[in-house]
């Protein structure tokens, strides 16, 4: 991957903060329905031809790379409901072969994906599970497919991948998993993040239920001693070892937002529309500069415009938005 020579190409915020990190929704859909994420009915889909192209995809992660992008993390949506996912993330590897690719799923179509991601050098995958038990994975997703995903896990977890458990935490639904969670780090070499949960649920921002890193941190201590593990590479988690155990704890302040003065996050929808902060809005819509014909330089500029224009942290961009109630984050790309 080459980087760009000259620094004023690299995209950087009005608070210094150098922007090296895409997350890109390839997909508003998904085959669970998670509590957390989104209505019982799920959340209206909108047209295939509006969501950006695999080729648009594949230009505007080209846009981002000449301007310091380092790290591209593809989710959703259930990023593997879309139809030539891994056919992208090949391409993407062979144009970029030093690109930090991630991927955030659901696993559960991830099995039968195993090989090609291996294939094509994809080496990191964020697995979301918020139960160990298949009556707590359906109290939560609303669906019945704990085996698949676990069973995916397993096979991951075997062939070499490094692999995160993202876990939300929701009181009185999962919250007395938090041990068991941890428990998996004893023999298994995986990174089990605990995530404090967000008010992106599609419904009333009312409804939400907090659990704060604090109570997460508690829970652990009634079993744990957790070590901070000063090596790991923190993004935005706090990071933990126990004691003797191959695996790693992470927590994820993402409600609470500590770690915004790093941040180095950009994200774009499954419709092209790109936001600089989790709790703000839409800021830019890049599928209409693609399809009006804007040559790369230019998109490059609009890209930065906003990048000009963005919040201090996730507190005064959530005071600054128009709308008060926040969207599925399955619409926004988690
Ligand atoms: N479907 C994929 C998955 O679940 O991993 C990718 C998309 S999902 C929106 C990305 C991440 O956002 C998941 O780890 C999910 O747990 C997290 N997430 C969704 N809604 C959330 C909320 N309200 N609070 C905290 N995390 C949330
Ligand atoms: Fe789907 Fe992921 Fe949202 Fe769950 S968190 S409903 S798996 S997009």
């Amino acid at each position: 991957m080459s980087t760009p020579e000259n620094s004023s190409e690299i995209f950087i915020d009005n608070y210094g903060r150098r922007m090296n990190y895409l997350r890109l929704a390839v997909t508003d859909r998904c085959n669970l329905r998670c509590r957390y994420c989104m209505p019982e009915e799920g959340v209206p889909h909108v047209p295939k031809e509006n969501l950006l192209s695999w080729e648009e995809n594949l230009r505007l992660s080209g846009i981002m790379i000449n301007h310091g992008v380092t790290k591209i993390r593809i989710t959703g949506g259930e990023p593997f409901v879309r139809k030539g996912l891994t056919g992208f993330l090949e391409q993407l590897k062979a144009r970029y072969p030093d690109l930090n690719i991630g991927i955030t799923t659901n696993a559960v179509l991830l099995e039968r994906h195993l090989e090609r991601l291996k294939s094509a050098g994809i080496t990191s995958l964020n697995i979301s599970l918020d139960s160990l038990s298949p009556e707590g994975f359906y109290t939560i997703t609303r669906r019945d497919n704990f085996h698949d995903t676990w069973d995916a896990i397993q096979q991951a977890i075997n062939m070499g991948f490094d692999i995160k458990i993202n876990m939300v935490i929701q009181a009185g639904l999962n919250d007395h998993e938090i041990l068991d969670f941890a428990d998996l780090t004893e023999t298994l070499p995986i990174n089990v993040r605990y995530i404090e949960p967000m008010p992106f649920s599609g419904d009333l921002y009312e409804d939400h239920q907090s659990f704060s890193f604090k109570e997460i941190k508690k829970e652990l201590a009634k079993k744990y001693v957790l070590i901070p593990d000063g090596t790991a590479k923190s993004g935005v988690a706090n990071q933990f070892k126990i004691e003797g155990h191959p695996g790693k704890i992470g927590i994820i302040n993402a409600y609470s937002r500590t770690f915004c003065a790093t941040c180095s996050r950009m994200r774009v929808s499954a419709l092209g529309q790109m936001r600089t902060c989790l709790y703000g809005e839409n800021v830019l819509d890049l599928r209409e500069l693609f399809r009006c014909g804007s040559p790369d330089s230019v998109i490059a500029d609009a890209i930065q415009k906003v990048l000009n224009q963005r919040f201090k942290d996730g507190f005064e961009a959530e005071n600054h938005r128009k709308e008060k109630q926040f969207e599925s984050m399955s619409a926004i790309g988690g």
